[in-house]
């Protein structure tokens, strides 16, 4: 039972909430939630490669200690990411995160599944990805589906017999999401009407809007119903941010984290390739951006900073991303959903982290 300013889905209730693995009641009582803190529905981050010194593609238990490390700042339900990478090391990474997937390990996030971030993009576009890429095939997919459930799905539209494909991994009841694309407005547009459901990192590893080119980033901002962003503050300008979240109306926050969150400045791995944190920005060698440090109780005040209401930023880091995969008994606090809450002082610091009821160490 805790007492606070309550978020739910029909706005802010001063009361008390009772759960246990799941929430109870919520009831107005504005006695005992006078001072109290702010309690929102836990974040669900869709985009996550790893945090304190761990990369996802490590496999064996690396999605369990990424998954412990983001639970500490809100997160209570992410989506492993993997990066591209040949297709052994992408299975023994699935292996890995399958463990993790079917049996949530204490004290940590609960891991809905895999987002399959490549092979399957443009090596035009590849940012901080390594040049391993490949074409799709359904084959292929159901045998990565087969060692661990994948959600999301990132490629590149315009690699010839890719638009083909997105029906079946639709039919399949995977998210497929446009990114690392150097495709055009029109190849992403037939991508939609093919069964896309999204975007990735919006901005980022995408043919930009140009008024005469309106590029994959155009497209998006002219028929997404949602789309996953990094707002860091370094990936994308605030007025780019502002400017999204006027276009798509459910724009939602990633981290994009890499093993180098939490960490101090230095040199880490992301799939096969050498990073370089410092000041907060994760880098290739060669200076451009490779992941985040970010986490989300971080972009839920960067939200904030800029200027969004704290119950529109809620909804970007935790309802959105839960309707989008269709998890409609997370990211809210309501009665019968996932006890999965966040308790914040008035700066917007975590002071207590509930999964399924579980209380999180976040010491
Ligand atoms: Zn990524």
């Amino acid at each position: 039972m805790l007492h606070g300013r309550i978020l739910t889905p029909d706005g802010w209730i001063a009361g008390t909430i009772r759960f246990g693995e799941r929430i109870e009641t919520i009831s107005e009582d504005s006695a005992a939630a006078a001072g109290g803190p702010c309690i929102l529905p836990g974040f669900i981050d869709l985009h996550v490669h790893g945090a304190g010194g761990v990369d996802i593609m490590q496999g064996d238990d690396a999605g369990a200690t990424v998954a412990r490390h983001h639970a500490r700042h809100g997160t209570t339900a992410m989506l492993g990411t993997t990066m591209t990478a040949r297709e052994s090391a992408i299975r023994h990474a699935l292996r890995g995160l399958a463990g993790t997937i079917a049996a949530r390990p204490p004290g940590s996030a609960r891991m809905l599944g895999v987002h399959l971030e490549g092979p399957f993009i443009n090596p035009a576009r590849l940012g901080a990805q390594p040049p391993d890429v490949m074409t799709a095939s359904l084959e292929l997919v159901r045998a990565l589906h087969a060692t661990a459930p994948i959600r999301v799905l990132t490629l590149a539209p315009e690699i010839e017999g890719h638009l083909a494909l997105i029906p079946q991994l639709a039919a399949m009841g995977i998210l497929v999401q446009l990114g690392h694309s150097a495709g055009t407005y029109e190849d992403g547009y037939a991508a939609l009407e093919a069964g896309a459901a999204g975007f990735t990192h919006l901005f980022n590893g995408m043919s930009a809007l140009h008024h005469r080119e309106p590029g994959m980033a155009g497209c998006a901002l002219a028929h997404a119903e949602y789309a996953e962003v990094i707002p860091d503050l370094q990936h994308v300008a605030p007025g780019a941010l502002r400017a999204a979240m006027r276009a798509i109306p459910r724009l939602y926050g990633v981290t994009d984290a890499t093993a180098a969150t939490g960490m101090p400045d230095g040199e880490y791995a992301l799939g096969s390739q050498r990073v370089f944190k410092c000041r907060g920005c994760v880098r290739l060698a060669g200076g451009s951006l490779a992941g985040s440090a970010l986490t989300m109780d971080q972009a839920l005040r960067n939200f904030v900073a800029i200027g969004l209401d704290l119950r529109e930023a809620s909804d970007r880091l935790s309802r959105y991303p839960a309707d989008y995969l269709g998890e409609y008994e997370r990211g809210r606090l309501a009665p019968g959903a996932w006890a999965d809450l966040v308790v914040l002082d008035d700066y917007l610091q975590p002071l207590a982290v509930f999964v399924e009821g579980e209380a999180i160490d976040i010491s």
